[in-house]
């Protein structure tokens, strides 16, 4: 089974009991007010991994520079927007757009919990998008409120998710 990634905020609780959503062009669901100002630069450093891998990474996030009006600066020093930590045997995650200006210096905003030199660019990629998705602001598609046209097997999702690691 393909490994899912993890929900995180910045705090224990949404800002608010229904944050503002909307939907893009493309009918992605992004976080209002966790969206950057048009035209930011995101300051990004990795916090540990090999160059090779951090240069699979950088070229995969920057898949979306085609479809936002933003700048990606790779830093490999000093204060960042986004610190992105590398390991192994652990969740994917990251923090919903600008809230992770919210997460102190030394601590990740976005982790890879399974990416390695062995990793292919399916995968690699596919898992890189989707983090720097959270990064951009937008959230899983099942956390859309507005017209949310999945209709649920409520069975099945409990009989298939409730085993490890979904406690
Ligand atoms: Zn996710």
């Amino acid at each position: 089974m393909d490994q899912i990634c993890i929900d995180v905020t910045e705090n224990y609780l949404p800002p608010t009991e229904n944050p503002p959503i909307r939907e893009d062009k493309a009918g992605l669901a992004q976080e209002l007010d966790r969206r950057w100002k048009n035209g930011s630069k995101i300051r990004i450093r990795f916090i540990n991994g090999s160059e090779s891998l951090k240069e699979r990474i950088k070229n995969a996030a920057e898949t979306w520079l085609e479809h936002v009006n933003l700048t990606f600066e790779w830093i490999s020093e000093g204060e960042s927007d986004i610190r992105i930590y590398l390991t192994t045997g652990d969740g994917s995650w990251s923090y919903i757009g600008t809230g992770a200006l919210k997460i102190p210096q030394n601590k990740p905003t976005m982790q890879f919990g399974w990416l390695s030199e062995d990793t292919s660019d399916v995968e690699l990629n596919r898992v890189v998008i989707h983090e720097f998705g959270h990064m951009l602001g937008f959230i899983h598609e099942h956390q859309n409120p507005k017209d949310n046209p999945i209709i649920w097997d409520k069975a099945e999702v409990y009989r298939r998710y409730r085993g490890a690691p979904n406690f």
